[in-house]
Formats: C-alpha cells, sequence, structure tokens
C-alpha cells in the first residue's frame, strides 16, 4: 500500500499529475486551496503502485509518496 500526501496548499491545479498518472489514481479535485487552485483528490488510492511519475513530474513538490506495509 502507498500512503499518498497531497500538499493541498502547495498544488496549482495544473492537472500534470493527473495526465502522468497510469492508474487513474489521481482526479482533479473540486475544491479550492486558499489561493483559489482547485487541489488534485486521490480518488483510488488502492490502484497505486507507486510509481512516483505523479510526483516527478509535479512542478511544485505537491505530492509525496510513503510505501507503507500493509
Ligand atoms: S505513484 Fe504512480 S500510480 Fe501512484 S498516484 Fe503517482 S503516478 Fe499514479
Ligand atoms: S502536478 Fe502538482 S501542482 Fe499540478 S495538479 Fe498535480 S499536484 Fe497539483
Amino acid at each position: 500500500m502507498v500512503n499518498i500526501v497531497i500538499h493541498q496548499e502547495k498544488c496549482k491545479g495544473c492537472l500534470f499529475c493527473v495526465s502522468a498518472c497510469k492508474k487513474g489514481v489521481l482526479i482533479p479535485g473540486t475544491s479550492p486551496n486558499k489561493k483559489g487552485y482547485h487541489y488534485i483528490k486521490a480518488e483510488k488510492p488502492e490502484n497505486c503502485i507507486g510509481c512516483k511519475m505523479c510526483s516527478i513530474i509535479c512542478p511544485d513538490a505537491a505530492i509525496e509518496l510513503f510505501k507503507e506495509d500493509d
């Protein structure tokens, strides 16, 4: 299991990570952060394989991934 931590206040809603994730884990969000950006959500975290493409592509370092034991 991978713990996906989304730093909501860093996210600018560019959706690069949503496009990069081939597992459909991430989706556009509907709630704005304090800067007015709609931060993304992890809709299907159970599908995450920990490939880190989302965190690598994020220009704002808004996603951190931690491997967790089940
Ligand atoms: S680590 Fe890979 S599978 Fe998991 S959310 Fe990021 S891009 Fe998707
Ligand atoms: S790539 Fe980063 S800034 Fe862009 S939507 Fe994803 S988490 Fe937010």
